[in-house]
């Protein structure tokens, strides 16, 4: 749709510039979205304690006019859904063992309207149609039948599920279902979408058409996003951040700014800089390194 000049910044940063992630942002004294501080939560007691997640610290601020997207990565077990779940609220992960962690300059302490999770297993209801489903937390909030069964089928035009409204849940490629999933949580309008490996289970073309579907809501939203992926392409190409996680303890290694997506998947895929950046996280997400400060092939991205 763009080009990628609209992207490119006008003035060259300095060479010298440091890459400080809230700086950057001119982030100090916008309002607080997220924020951990030294957030642990362990599971059991004594000897039988895991640590989920060490000493997390990490702030998402209230960009005027548009939400950012977080990427999180890190292997399995390295604590990506207990960060996701503790923000959303939902128990067990939610509340932490210490530290504190606030959502809206307030410390977390159930679910909320403000909070949208969309999780790995897409959790529609079976008996009810594409339509139903879409509109189910409407009804939740009392909205009139007319009205939500307009929006629902709003939402259902704009994830691209026209002509299926009627149908189940089960009529349904895995693909659809969770556009369904999607839509129904959206719908809702909450500043903060959770989704955890929402694209984990869809094949490559359409994983690629919901990255981009998913940007465009996005913008459109203006909400802040917070996704957990396994595939760094993504992190790298929904991210205005990504914050790579380590294993054994689990905890935040480093948070890395990268470009907003402007161009389709497949179009950034072919980007030389693109591709430098996801084998380098790629290389440090194997190695488990420690943080190592911007990836190569950003600071060229900006030059060009
Ligand atoms: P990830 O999403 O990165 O794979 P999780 O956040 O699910 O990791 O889990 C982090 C750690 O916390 C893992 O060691 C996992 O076994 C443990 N854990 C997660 N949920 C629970 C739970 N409900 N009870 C006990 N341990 C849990
Ligand atoms: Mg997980």
């Amino acid at each position: 749709m763009n080009d990628s000049s609209q992207h490119a910044a006008p003035d060259k940063p300095a060479p010298a510039a440091a890459p400080e992630t809230a700086k950057a942002h001119g982030a100090e004294a916008l309002p607080e979205l997220v924020r951990f501080d030294k957030v642990t939560k362990s599971f059991g007691a004594g000897p039988e304690a895991r640590i989920a997640i060490q000493d997390v610290s990490f702030e998402v601020r209230d960009l005027p006019d548009k939400g950012e997207l977080v990427s999180v990565v890190g292997p399995s077990g390295c604590g990506k859904s207990t960060v996701l779940r503790i923000i959303a609220g939902l128990r067990p992960h939610h509340p932490p063992t210490s530290g504190e962690a606030r959502v809206f300059g307030r410390a977390i302490e159930k679910p909320g309207a403000d909070r949208g999770m969309v999780d790995q297993k897409y959790s529609l209801m079976p008996h009810l149609t594409v339509l139903e489903n879409i509109a189910f937390g409407l009804k939740l909030r009392g909205v009139e039948a007319a009205e939500r069964r307009a929006r629902a089928r709003e939402w259902a035009g704009k994830v691209g599920l026209e002509g299926t409204e009627e149908k189940y849940p089960s009529e349904l490629s895995g693909g659809m279902q969770q556009r369904v999933s999607i839509a129904a949580t959206l719908i809702l309008g909450a500043k903060i979408l959770l989704m955890d490996e929402p694209f984990g289970a869809l094949d490559p073309k359409i994983r690629m058409q919901m990255q981009e579907l998913l940007v465009q809501l996005w913008k459109e939203q203006q909400s802040t996003v917070f996704i957990v992926t396994h595939s760094v392409e993504e992190a790298i190409y929904l991210g205005d951040r990504v914050l790579r996680m380590a294993a054994r303890p689990g905890r935040l290694v480093e948070i890395l700014e990268v470009p907003r997506p402007d161009v389709p998947p497949e179009v950034m895929r072919k980007k030389p800089w693109f591709n430098r950046a996801t084998q380098e996280l790629l290389h440090r997400l194997e190695t488990d390194a420690p943080a190592s400060g911007e990836l190569s092939g950003i600071e060229q991205w900006r030059e060009s």
